[in-house]
């Protein structure tokens, strides 16, 4: 086989069939089924759908998305609306997985479920998987397994620290489809404030008849605070002064937890005959926790750089070093840029209340805080507006 992906979530699909559409063999192989609900808010950035062709989007979401509403730590509340239309979609990842999976098949990929992947090596190289039944050989393998990458740290490749780990819990709740037109709307909620998720923040994402609720934060933040993300998630249903009156009526109905991919990007990000992708690499929105659209971008680039390797014959680290070209070029600023930015806005309250306060008051500090927050712009791209306008900063930090 030329290629083997592991992992079935969006940069295992959409590395598959970057490999596939060059007309090369590969099989994705997934520990779990196919079709399962993961853990996620399941926003889906507008740019996801428009970069990645994704027609027929109506099959896939629950809810198209007008706004981000923003609540600090004070509770003021702004809803950054996008006057070009839109901001995304909100989506259950059980369907939207699975609109992927079904595009990659329709390209000539082969999926195989409940089958965990392990390293093949020979010669302290990777050739291939091993699973519990077989050895499966191949040219290239990409590690598209999530976070953390159990695949990677088993050929060395460890992303991040423990400043950088971080974790979200969340319940998919149920709740009436007119109560949630009347108290949310078709807007991402996202609330900030160290009481209810310490240097995190939470959030409500409605769907069709269900919202997801949650929160997410660094480890070393619940430690130092002593807290339980559950816990902290209970209270803030019960107990916070906007988000508790819109889910009075609203029923749990399961719980989910995961580790985030905070830890910063993967360092190498390829080996000869290897590349890693997605949140296995750590490409995640730091300050916005988005990462759908960059697991997709890395995956897209990992699969194409396989293509051209398998073409050339040649799948050593040589040739697979394009694929940290691509990707540095494509979001590499945002993975850097992120981490200031996370600096500044979730590292202090006082900050996200002046963000909040200053998107009210000045109308070009709204348009740019909803297309940051939108992914509509880059985050470098964000600093450099700001930068060319000192009044906004006075603005945003004291007006
Ligand atoms: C609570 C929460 C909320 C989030 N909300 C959002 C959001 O609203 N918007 C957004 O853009 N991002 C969000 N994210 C981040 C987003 O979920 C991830 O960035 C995205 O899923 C990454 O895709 P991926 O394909 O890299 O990895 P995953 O989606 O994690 O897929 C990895 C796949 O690999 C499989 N796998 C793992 N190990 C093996 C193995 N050894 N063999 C075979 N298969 C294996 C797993 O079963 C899994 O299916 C959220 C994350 C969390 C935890």
């Amino acid at each position: 086989m030329d290629v083997i992906v592991v992992g079935a979530g969006p940069a295992g699909s959409t590395a598959a069939k970057a490999v596939a559409e060059k007309g090369y063999s590969v099989t994705v192989y997934e520990k779990g089924p196919l079709k399962r609900e993961k853990p996620c808010g399941g926003g889906v950035s507008d740019r996801v759908v428009k970069e990645f062709g994704l027609e027929h989007a109506d099959t896939f979401w629950d809810r198209f998305c007008q706004g981000i509403f923003l609540c600090s730590p004070q509770n003021r509340t702004v809803v950054l609306v996008d006057k070009a239309g839109g901001k995304g979609y909100l989506v259950m990842r059980e369907k939207f997985d699975y609109f992927l999976v079904e595009k990659a098949r329709k390209a000539g990929v082969k999926f195989v479920e409940n089958t965990y992947a392990e390293p093949f090596l020979k010669d302290e190289k990777i050739h291939g998987i091993k699973t519990k039944e077989e050895v499966i050989e191949s040219d290239i393998v990409i590690a598209c397994d999530g976070t953390p990458s159990s695949f990677a740290r088993k050929l060395g490749i460890y992303s991040g620290n423990d400043y950088n780990q971080a974790a979200a819990y969340q319940y998919q709740m149920k709740m009436d489809n007119t109560e949630i037109d009347e108290k949310i709307g078709d807007n991402m909620e996202i609330y900030f404030g160290h009481q209810w998720a310490p240097y995190g923040y939470s959030w409500i994402f409605p769907k069709n008849g269900t919202v997801t609720v949650g929160n997410g934060t660094w480890l070393y933040a619940l430690k130092k605070c002593k807290a339980t993300l559950k816990k902290l998630l209970d209270t803030f249903i019960q107990e916070h002064p906007v988000a508790s009156e819109k889910l009075e009526n609203a029923e749990i109905m399961y719980p989910q937890s995961a580790m985030i991919g905070f830890t910063g990007v993967a360092n190498p990000l390829y080996l000869d005959n290897f590349m890693v992708a997605g949140d296995a690499a750590g490409f995640v929105s730091v300050p916005t926790g988005e990462g759908i659209y960059y697991s997709m971008v890395s995956g897209a680039a990992a699969g194409e750089v396989a293509a051209e390797a398998v073409q050339r014959r040649d799948t050593s680290r040589t040739v697979l070093k394009k694929y940290k070209k691509r990707v540095d070029e494509k979001i590499g600023t945002d993975m850097k840029w992120g981490y200031w930015l996370r600096r500044l806005v979730m590292d202090k309250e006082k900050n996200q209340e002046q963000l909040i306060r200053a998107s009210l008051r000045d109308e070009w500090i709204y348009d740019m805080t909803g297309r940051l927050i939108g992914g509509d712009i880059g985050y470098k791209q964000f600093m450099i507006n700001y930068l060319l306008r000192p009044d906004k900063v006075f603005r945003l930090l004291w007006g």
